[in-house]
């Protein structure tokens, strides 16, 4: 099959979170199956852009309203990736370093689809698939149907995945200028409570909609952030499918990030030589237990009851226990939590901003992974943490149901909690210091055990090709 994955981030190339991961792996063990899949993103102008050979592929001319631009393809050379990367450039509107955050995005993700369903118009083939990631490409499917200009398009699927439903591309309708003429009898079709809503216009236009676990689409039915009544009436042709981990970048037994690699047999001695390491870094005590969080400092992951629970968790166990964070996102949030570095010097650290080496050493060094998130699609911390011997601390939440047991069930290798609330993250501090200090065979035990759980993407390749020939 032909697949083209549509999206805005795709690691290495570009990543913010979650969205880059998957769409950096997933194409890869596609094209390990025998498919034919591509990535299509924008010209981010980051450091992969420079440090890779390009060819032009393809350049044309569209339109948002009466502005017309010029848009060039280029195609990575050497197929470094493992897959086929096209990006697209728009002067003046993709050309940036960051991804989001800026005042004209919507234009940006307009201009990008635009481009691709004008530059997909000059093939002479039809792809089998085209599957778009989030709303940032949530117009496409509408586009494809409805645009009269693009009418020759309208009988290729789409497949809509949604990494995260909290946030939409909400756009009056002042700007429906943007889009390519289309059937204004289908304008229904775009809108979602009185706005253009690229998500729900993606839900209600794509061929099939895929959230990425089971759980996390159970609970958009009734915490979706205005969208329940649309994940209800569509549910017929929703569902989930996990994501996998990316193992040719995340095992620690090969991991080129970490001190001391290591797998499920020596798992004990070599953990302890990277916590060393970490420890030494950061100013910690490696002969306590370190509990880390990674991860953007905001609201969706409960990153605001940290310097709560953190501080609650110092005074009433000083002495027994060490935190470390890595993450950026909320001002007040890093601020605080980068103030207490000086009143628990020696316990606690936290290093604000974005560092992936980091990450990788920090899911090696240490013994447990917090993850109090409110809403989690999937969440893949705990799975890297998991594949690295690393025991996950988390709420019963989304994806974090679907993937973590309880240390209290029978075989089971994680620590849950129900609430995202500084009391529940505190006794699940108090159960991770226990089983550190008085049960190290349960945790020897619960180490081997989660290393050896697969989850890697081949099972969910397979799922997400059931969903793309049940469109045929
Ligand atoms: P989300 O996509 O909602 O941010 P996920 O759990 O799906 O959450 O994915 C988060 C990914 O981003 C993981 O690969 C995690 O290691 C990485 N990550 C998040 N914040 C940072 C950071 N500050 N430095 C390095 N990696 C980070």
């Amino acid at each position: 099959m032909e697949i083209i994955h549509l999206s805005f981030e795709c690691y290495p190339v570009a990543k913010a979170g979650g969205l880059g991961d998957v769409v950096g792996a997933l194409p890869k063990y596609q094209t390990k199956a025998g498919h034919y899949a591509k990535v299509v993103m924008p010209m981010h102008r980051t450091k992969f852009l420079n440090t890779h050979e390009w060819d032009v592929d393809f350049k044309g001319r569209a339109n948002i309203g009466n502005w017309w631009f010029d848009y060039t393809v280029i195609k990575e050379r050497n197929n470094t990736l493992g897959f086929d990367l096209f990006l697209i450039d728009i002067n003046g509107l993709l050309d940036r370093e960051q991804i989001y955050g800026f005042a004209d995005d919507t234009q940006r993700y307009i201009g990008f689809q635009v481009s691709f369903i004008n530059w997909l118009d000059h093939w002479e083939h039809k792809p089998d698939v085209i599957h778009c990631h989030d709303y940032h490409v949530g117009l496409v499917p509408f586009m494809l149907k409805y645009c009269y200009q693009y009418s020759r398009l309208g009988d290729i699927p789409t497949v809509l995945t949604i990494h995260n439903a909290q946030y939409q591309g909400w756009m009056g309708w002042d700007q429906s200028f943007m889009l390519p003429t289309y059937d204004t009898w289908k304008g229904g079709l775009l809108e979602w409570s009185g706005d253009i809503n690229p998500l729900a216009s993606a839900v209600k236009n794509a061929w099939k909609v895929n959230t990425v676990s089971w759980s996390y689409m159970e609970e958009l039915r009734y915490n979706s952030n205005g969208l329940e009544a649309l994940f209800e009436y569509e549910r017929g042709k929703c569902s989930g499918v996990l994501n996998g981990i990316d193992t040719d970048v995340w095992d620690p037994a090969t991991d080129k990030f970490i001190d001391v690699n290591y797998d499920a047999t020596t798992v004990d001695k070599n953990k302890q030589k990277n916590k060393e390491a970490l420890c030494k870094e950061f100013n910690l005590d490696p002969q306590k237990p370190l509990i880390v969080f990674i991860g953007r400092l905001v609201g969706e992951k409960a990153a605001d009851l940290l310097p709560d629970a953190i501080a609650s968790a110092m005074y009433s166990m000083q002495g027994y226990v060490n935190f470390l964070v890595l993450g950026s996102g909320d001002p007040h949030i890093e601020w605080q939590l980068k103030q207490m570095t000086q009143t628990f010097k020696g316990s606690y650290n936290a290093m604000i901003g974005y560092n992936e080496a980091l990450s990788h050493k920090m899911y090696a060094g240490a013994d447990f992974l917090l993850m109090p998130s409110r809403v989690e699609p999937c969440g893949l911390n705990q799975m890297y943490a998991m594949k690295y011997g690393t025991v996950p601390m988390v709420r019963s939440t989304g994806g974090l149901i679907d993937t973590v047991t309880d240390m209290g069930e029978w075989q089971g290798w994680g620590i849950r909690f129900m609430q995202a609330s500084v009391g529940d993250i505190m006794h699940a501090i108090s159960r991770a210091v226990g089983l550190y200090y008085d049960d190290k065979k349960t945790l020897a035990r619960m180490r081997k055990h989660m290393m050896e759980i697969d989850n890697s993407w081949e099972k969910s390749v397979q799922q997400y090709l059931n969903i793309y020939l049940s469109l045929k």
